[in-house]
């Protein structure tokens, strides 16, 4: 059996911490879960890390300047970044795009919606 992918879910609202992390774990995903940027930094730095799914509206250190953390960073670069937000405008859709974002789910999202995405992203990394 091939090992389960890993993911880290960087986001300050408990409930949708506890619901991601319940759907992907349920989708057979391993999921780390992290309620600040920094948390979330230290665990993409120890641990072997397949996709971070990261809100942008975050306490101290948002969203955007944790994609600038992990881009200088050797290890935590290679790490492809899903954003979790209710801010989707343009213009937030253009500044992930730019900077490397690879999807977005927006909030609210069902379980079914956020499983087949991450399934999904997975599909097309393999491919
Ligand atoms: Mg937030």
């Amino acid at each position: 059996m091939s090992q389960a992918k890993r993911i880290v879910v960087i986001d300050d609202e408990e409930d949708i911490l506890d619901f991601v992390s319940r759907v992907l774990t349920d989708g057979g995903y391993k999921v780390f879960t992290a309620k600040n940027a920094e948390d979330g930094i230290e665990v993409m730095k120890k641990e072997e890390i397949d996709l971070l799914l990261l809100d942008i509206m975050l306490p101290k250190i948002d969203g955007w300047e944790v994609i600038k953390i992990m881009k200088a960073d050797e290890k935590m670069k290679k790490i492809p970044v899903a954003m979790l937000t209710a801010r989707l405008d343009s213009h937030d859709k253009i500044i992930g795009l730019r900077e490397g974002a690879v999807d977005y789910i927006c909030k609210p999202f069902t379980a079914d919606d956020l499983l087949s995405r991450v399934n999904d992203m997975f599909k097309y990394m393999e491919e």
